[in-house]
């Protein structure tokens, strides 16, 4: 590699670099140590080279030296992705896309932007003109839109308008191709579906353009119950409740607070605490559902105070495992969604199935439900804490999930069809023929495509 390397720097003159091996181990990691399992199967994989592009022409003359030289690429957001997804499998460029910070404009209810902005800074520039962004993950502070879109799935938000892959949720992708004469191609409507979650596999996306929502005032509400499942049929009720405007709906099983330090004055002990984001005009009507399931408002933080002290959102999601593991690194995680179904027939399926894992894991799968909507339907999703052991019980839990008609998104593997979905689509194989010819885009992370570098 080292022969080529040089030949590559030589050829990138201008444009950012970094050398330094620390730096560029450091870079080649992301949050995949939450997971066991990928731990040590990722141990050591670095990259040569750290790039760090400022514009599109500085992209497509990186993209054209790696298809030259024949170097591998592994495009990179903040890096916080959880499955190894940002990990060089080969070396090569580690292409770290955070400079690219534009956002060339913001209309009502849609906005272009740069894949570097982080998504917490395109959310409060879109609230100038009264919009905001449709959904965020947790980590929405320090995660690109880049990011979101080629690694992520959804998050605060999804409860309303479903998860980033669903038809409408990404407009447009720009995407620059990695061949000896680099191109940038612009996919609108359902083409978007070849890059998005591709985990970089399919081309360098360099600007997108995504629809926004009407901006909320937001209040932030602890409620607590006696029992787990009438927590989970309340979150399942104010789901259901379309006339009432939220951006989020967690249940916890009782033994997660524990690991809510700054939280625990607001929820008693032995008590399961749903956690909501809800738009101010709809606070109205929480009491009154809150008294229907016996729940009590431990905690409202009103949406003048957004942005100050606690912020409920850094308490969802993955964050809840990321604050398990603070206290206990046996912990893991899974991610999971219950069968849906408009009907409402399977959604009473979808909570029998949830209370009964509940009841058949005990305290080894830890419930953390985050509800979302699926085809018109809010559904329990879970990101269930584990106490890990083996990986081979692990395996056990999960199929045991998958035999009951949960859906497990596994967050175990580094390959992208074992992971959420499961399967690379005809259309992002042949689109990836077209961008990739060489195969260079973080080689190895799909089962069906070779790595063949050739010198
Ligand atoms: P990275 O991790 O840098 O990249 C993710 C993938 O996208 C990689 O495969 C990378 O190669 C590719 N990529 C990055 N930029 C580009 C580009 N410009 N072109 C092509 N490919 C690119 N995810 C959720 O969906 N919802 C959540 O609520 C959520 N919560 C989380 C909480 C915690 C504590 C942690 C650690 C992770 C969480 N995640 C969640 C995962 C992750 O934070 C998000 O998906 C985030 O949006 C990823 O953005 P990033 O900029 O860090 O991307």
């Amino acid at each position: 590699m080292t022969i080529k390397l040089d030949a590559l720097i030589n050829s990138l003159e201008g444009i950012e670099t970094i050398t330094d091996s620390a730096q560029v181990a450091k870079l080649s990691q992301d949050y995949h140590t939450f997971s066991p399992v990928l731990v040590p199967k990722l141990e050591g994989k670095v990259g040569d080279i750290v790039v760090r592009p400022a514009n599109e022409a500085e992209v497509l003359k990186v993209a054209a030296a790696c298809a030259k030289h024949r170097v591998p690429v592994t495009v990179r957001g903040a890096g916080t992705g959880n499955y190894g997804q940002c990990v060089p499998l080969h070396g090569g460029v580690i292409l770290d896309m955070t400079r690219m910070q534009e956002i060339p404009w913001v209309k009502p209810g849609v906005a272009r932007v740069e894949v570097g902005v982080k998504l917490a800074t395109l959310d409060k520039k879109t609230r100038e003109i009264g919009w905001e962004i449709r959904m965020a993950p947790s980590t929405y502070r320090t995660a690109t839109i880049g990011g979101f879109i080629a690694g992520g799935s959804g998050g605060i938000g999804s409860i309303q308008y479903g998860l980033l892959g669903d038809r409408g949720n990404i407009l447009a992708l720009r995407v620059i191709t990695v061949e000896d004469e680099p191109r940038a191609i612009e996919l609108r409507g359902d083409d978007v579906q070849k890059v998005n979650h591709a985990w970089g596999i399919n081309g360098i996306i360099t600007e997108v353009e995504i629809p926004l929502a009407p901006a909320y005032p937001w209040a932030e509400v602890i409620v607590t119950f006696d029992e787990f499942m009438t927590a989970a049929k309340f979150g399942q009720a104010l789901g259901n409740a379309d006339g009432m405007i939220k951006k989020l709906i967690s249940v916890f099983a009782s033994q997660i607070p524990q690991y809510f330090h700054a939280l625990q004055q607001y929820i008693p002990e032995g008590t399961h605490p749903v956690f909501l984001i809800i738009s101010e005009p709809s606070l109205e009507f929480l009491p009154g559902l809150v008294q229907q399931y016996g729940g009590k408002i431990t905690y409202k933080k009103p949406a003048e105070e957004a942005g100050k002290g606690i912020n409920l959102a850094e308490f969802t999601w993955n964050h809840t495992t990321l604050h398990a593991r603070s206290v206990d690194t046996a912990i893991t995680y899974l991610q999971s969604m219950f069968p849906s179904d408009a009907s409402g027939g399977l959604r009473l399926r979808s909570l029998k199935l949830v209370e009964h894992m509940y009841h058949h894991f005990g305290d080894e799968v830890m419930m953390h439900l985050e509800f979302f909507r699926v085809n018109g339907a809010v559904v329990p999703g879970a990101l269930q804490l584990v106490r890990y052991t083996t990986e081979e019980r692990l395996n056990e839990i999960i199929h045991y999930h998958e035999e009951q008609g949960v859906s497990i998104a596994n967050p175990h593997t580094c390959i992208i069809e074992e992971g959420g979905r499961k399967v690379i689509a005809p259309e992002q194989l042949k689109f990836k023929e077209i961008v990739d010819p060489y195969g260079l885009m973080n080689p190895g992370k799909s089962k069906v495509l070779q790595f063949k570098v050739q010198n």
